[in-house]
């Protein structure tokens, strides 16, 4: 069985003109439903001690007051009790992943840019960072595959992982590109930029290798940093990806036959519902 985490009230944010919208989740959750999706509530309730796994005390207090300034991510009173709900869909679909029930956790705000103190690019907290640093505390899983499929580099997810043992990392994003970084490989951290105007062949030929690379470090758990910022029409990047290239990239990684799960990080185009329906059609 397969299983899709959201909540509704993760829609209770917006910024004028900001290309990260409620929509996305609605949207998205509307079209998986009439697709024959279930749509759960998250089965965990994320704690401000889960937080702390990746964060810096400081930065919780700072998401948690508003005591911060950055236009792409901009303030809101209710930011970090839906940042939390945001969380819960990721720390659910994880749970779920480890009794072999591939997950997607449908939320927002994403994560994959926020580091151990800051917030950057849409992003409060590393949903998927913190995720994986709970489920090593499991006792179950004792090393985890990280794949950033998101087109932009996961910074702040190879930030927070950077060197640490249990974990592999690796991200294919377009370069150059925001935030800047990923041009290279380090320690447990691969790095595969891509030229902008990347299409399916191509990038499908670099990410057979990568997922290989990941499959060699004997992972319990495949977590995905699911954006699809990769289409062709996205409005803030460049790579041509179609939307039967996610089918593909699904089935790919349903191939490895690991306990799996994603969590939603960007995907700014009208299509992004048919986007997700097709990239678990063939992740689950
Ligand atoms: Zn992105």
């Amino acid at each position: 069985m397969s299983r899709i985490f959201s909540d509704p009230a993760v829609t209770g944010y917006q910024a004028p003109g900001h290309p990260e919208a409620p929509w996305r989740v609605s949207r998205s959750a509307e079209r998986l439903k009439a697709a024959g999706h279930k749509i759960e509530p998250p089965a965990a309730a994320a704690t401000e001690a889960d937080l702390r796994l990746a964060h810096a005390e400081e930065h919780v207090t700072a998401v948690k007051t508003g005591g911060y300034f950055d236009a792409d991510t901009p303030p809101h009173p209710d930011i970090y009790r839906i940042a939390l709900t945001s969380l819960s869909g990721a720390l659910s679909a994880a749970d779920s992943a480890q009794k072999g029930e591939p997950a997607f956790s449908l939320m927002r705000p994403p994560g994959h840019h926020a580091g151990k103190n800051r917030i950057a690019g849409f992003c409060y907290f590393n949903n998927l960072a913190v995720a994986c640093l709970k489920a090593l505390q499991g006792g179950k899983c004792s090393r985890l595959a990280v794949l950033d499929i998101d087109v932009h580099h996961g910074d702040g997810t190879e930030e927070i992982l950077l060197g640490r043992e249990p974990f592999r990392f690796c991200s294919l994003h377009q370069s150059p590109l925001y935030p800047g970084a990923g041009l290279e490989s380090v320690d447990n951290c691969v790095n595969i930029p891509l030229p902008p105007g990347t299409a399916e062949d191509d990038y499908l030929r670099k990410l057979e290798p990568a997922l290989r690379s990941l499959l060699d470090f004997k992972p319990d758990i495949l977590a995905v940093s699911a954006g699809f910022d990769t289409f062709k029409e996205c409005p803030i990047a460049a790579l041509k990806l179609d939307i039967k290239s996610y089918r593909k990239i699904g089935r790919m990684l349903a191939e490895t036959n690991l306990n799996r799960f994603a969590v939603l990080e960007g995907g700014y185009a009208e299509a992004l519902p048919e986007i997700i329906e097709n990239f678990l059609d063939g992740f689950f």
